[in-house]
């Protein structure tokens, strides 16, 4: 039997989010949340490798307790089993945490996987990082933004767009792969679905304790990266007006602006500093 772990994404409704600006965080208080649409993609891909094969899928999501919510869909959609990765020091994990709490719980929940199914990226940080680094750790052979998988044997054949052409790539379990959006269009989940999935209540809860991870030892701890400041971009357009006759107006545009649309006009202005420099 093939086992499958999909990791699993919790992202807010929105795409824009206000920040704590006191520590750097995104308020994902403030939006409901849902599956990230690539993570839907790859648990789909999970899915049809089931349908074709005898198959166990464990869906995976670090994140606060209302993250549950995307498991109970996994479950839905019919993933096995789920487990929700959530300790308060945890929070405000970067890449790089993410990836190796994720492969963490991964050796120990789930050691004798085949295949790890990950989105191609996120809609509320999009680094498509986290995959590749839990490849990393995992040291599993990796392909990203596939949108074909087929399994003959112990031998993963994957097919992904790079720039205007398809590539096809073998590599043999176990293996990751994380998945785009071109393909696996995510079946509907059924009310009937969801109904059992809250009726079963497949889900493991894993926190340090259990994970053991040393770095994560306070809050924030396991990031290298930490965000220092976090500020809205203002715009800075005002209205500029020159006035008086057209000779006197052009001379004081250039005057103001030849320096910023020289490219534009076709013209040097270094000659003329240098000049003017003399
Ligand atoms: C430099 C930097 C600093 C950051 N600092 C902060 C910070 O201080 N505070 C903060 O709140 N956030 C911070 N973030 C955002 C945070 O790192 C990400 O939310 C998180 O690490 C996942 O990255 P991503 O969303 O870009 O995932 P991607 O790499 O785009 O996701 C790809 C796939 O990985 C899997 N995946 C990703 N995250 C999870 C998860 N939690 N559970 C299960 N599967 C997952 C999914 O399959 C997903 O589709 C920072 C990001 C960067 C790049």
């Amino acid at each position: 039997m093939l086992k499958l772990v999909v990791c699993i994404k919790q992202v807010p409704m929105v795409t824009e989010l206000p920040w704590d600006e006191k520590t750097g965080t995104l308020r994902r208080d403030l939006a409901p949340g849902m599956m990230n649409p690539a993570c839907k993609h790859a648990l789909e891909a999970a899915l049809q490798i089931k349908g074709k094969n005898s198959a166990r899928i464990t869906a995976m999501t670090m994140g606060p307790p209302a993250a549950k919510s995307v498991l109970y869909e996994a479950l839905a959609m019919g993933a096995d089993s789920a487990i929700l990765i959530c300790d308060r020091i945890f929070a405000g994990s970067d890449t790089y945490a993410t990836s190796s709490i994720l492969s963490a719980a991964i050796k120990k929940q789930c050691p004798d996987f085949d295949i790890v199914l990950c989105g191609a990226y996120t809609s509320d940080s999009e680094t498509a990082q986290v995959g590749p680094q839990l490849a990393e750790n995992l040291d599993l052979p990796a392909v990203a933004y596939i949108e074909k998988l087929e399994i003959n044997g112990r031998k993963l054949r994957v097919r992904r767009l790079v720039d205007n052409f398809r590539e096809t790539l073998e590599m043999e379990c176990p293996a990751l792969v994380t998945v785009s959006m071109e393909n696996y269009l995510p079946r509907y989940t059924q009310l009937a679905g969801l109904e059992e999935a809250f009726r079963t209540n497949q889900i493991a809860v894993l926190d340090n304790k259990l994970l053991q991870i040393e770095s994560a030892r306070s809050e924030g701890q396991s990031s290298r990266t930490k965000v220092r400041r976090v500020f809205l971009r203002k715009t800075q357009k005002e209205n500029v007006y020159f006035m008086g006759n057209p000779s006197v107006a052009v001379t004081d545009f250039l005057n103001k602006y030849e320096r910023k649309i020289s490219t534009v006009i076709g013209k040097s202005i270094e000659g003329k500093e240098r000049t003017r420099g003399k």
